[in-house]
């Protein structure tokens, strides 16, 4: 099976109007939407997805943040898939991330850095778990597949 990877638009981004222009970029790289929704975040998923930063100085305004409005949440499949999320993304700092990477572009703060993305194969499959069931994520031919 093809990897996948779970992604997630922050609150600022959706209230910045950003939705279509950061999905276009996983879009044009290749990646498939196999999964997505727009969702208000209970506070245990929000607990969930960022128990391993639990105890540490940003942890409390992370959550908090995350829980400030909508978020939009996605599984997205290619081969190596989390490593090319990660690179469109750019790196945690805005202000050091990549020039034409997500945050690159469209960041400022290291909190609200507009996407979150997991960084390896098994936290992928864990944080998806907290907002899909088995029965949400699709299977479908993409693009020319369908056409040849
Ligand atoms: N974060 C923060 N302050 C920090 C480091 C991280 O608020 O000093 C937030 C930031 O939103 C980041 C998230 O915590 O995206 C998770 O941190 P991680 O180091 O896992 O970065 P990521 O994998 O998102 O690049």
């Amino acid at each position: 099976m093809a990897e996948k990877a779970f992604v997630m638009i922050k609150p600022n981004a959706i209230k910045r109007g950003l939705i279509g222009e950061i999905i276009k970029r996983y879009e044009q790289k290749g990646l498939k939407v196999v999964a997505m929704k727009m969702i208000k975040m209970k506070k245990e998923q929000a607990e969930e997805l960022y128990k391993v930063h639990q105890g540490k100085d940003f942890y409390q305004p992370l959550i908090e943040f995350i829980l400030s409005g909508p978020v939009v949440v996605m599984i997205l499949e290619g081969p190596r898939v989390i490593e090319a999320v990660r690179s469109i993304n750019g790196e945690t700092d805005p202000l050091k991330a990549q020039a034409g990477s997500i945050r690159g572009e469209f960041g400022i703060s290291v909190r609200k850095n507009i996407v979150h993305a997991s960084d390896s194969v098994q936290s992928a499959e864990q944080e998806w778990g907290i907002f899909f069931e088995e029965n949400e994520i699709f299977e479908y031919l993409c693009g020319f597949e369908n056409e040849l």
